[in-house]
């Protein structure tokens, strides 16, 4: 997630032609006979009525062919498991369940045909600081509630791995967003990049020492004779009620 591009090697076993039958799946030295049953048409015809039917070969499953001594390392399938390494591009700006459509990566397709293509799903692990939100990435930043109200500036981290500097303006509320310009995802459709909202988390103290609590007491006092203008519409709204 922090990477601009990201590189990731991924283990997988595909079933690979068979090395020791080069994918006929006969033993060495033996190859593949005529299906004696379709006559290696792979399928067969069946009268009925006017009508004639034709199905896939039940005996050859419509290769035409049969194997008598099957390979021993494949057991006659012509396929063998075995694990390769593939390495991945992964988009900047990828979204989680985002398929990847790795052509040609596939296992190798039937008679020499070209392999298919191996479809990688992203998934992308939750990060214990940053959240998505479409191109936005939200990070939640605790702030001392002496801080939220006088304004001030703080520490943030960014994608990049940067730290950057943000102002945190006077009277800032809990959950108020200062928004950064173009430090969120980039867009995968190449419409720039998303913001890194920073949302402030306002901290109430829990312990204070003697001298803070005088102050706020004192703080308290002066609060009663001006209340805050969120408590002031609270209070007109609750007179509403009666
Ligand atoms: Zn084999
Ligand atoms: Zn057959």
């Amino acid at each position: 997630m922090l990477q601009p591009v990201l590189k990731k090697k991924i283990e997988l076993t595909k079933r690979e032609v068979c090395d020791v039958c080069h994918g006929s799946g006969a033993r060495a030295g033996t190859s593949p006979v005529t299906c004696p049953y379709c006559k290696g048409k792979g399928e067969v015809q069946q009268s009925q009525g006017f009508f004639t039917l034709r199905t896939t070969c039940p005996k050859c499953h419509g290769a035409g062919k049969m194997i008598e001594s099957p390979c021993t390392k494949c057991s006659g399938s012509g396929r063998y498991p075995k694990k390769s390494i593939i390495s991945i591009q992964v988009p900047p700006g990828v979204e989680d369940s985002t398929r990847l459509r790795l052509t040609g990566q596939g296992e190798p397709g039937e008679n020499g045909a070209p392999p298919g293509d191996l479809y990688c799903d992203i998934h992308v692990k939750p990060h214990s600081i940053f959240k998505r939100q479409g191109d936005d990435v939200v990070c939640e930043v605790p702030v001392p509630f002496a801080q939220a109200a006088l304004g001030c500036t703080i520490e943030v981290p960014t994608l990049t791995s940067n730290i950057i500097q943000v102002k945190i303006p006077r009277g800032t509320q809990n959950n108020e967003v200062v928004p950064i310009r173009g430090e969120g995802f980039p867009n995968l459709h190449g419409y720039g990049k998303g913001n890194l909202l920073v949302q402030v988390i306002v901290e109430v103290p829990t312990k204070m020492t003697s001298r803070q609590e005088e102050l706020l007491r004192e703080f308290a006092e002066l609060e009663k004779k001006n209340v805050s203008p969120r408590q002031k519409k609270f209070f007109e709204k609750m007179k509403g009620l009666f």
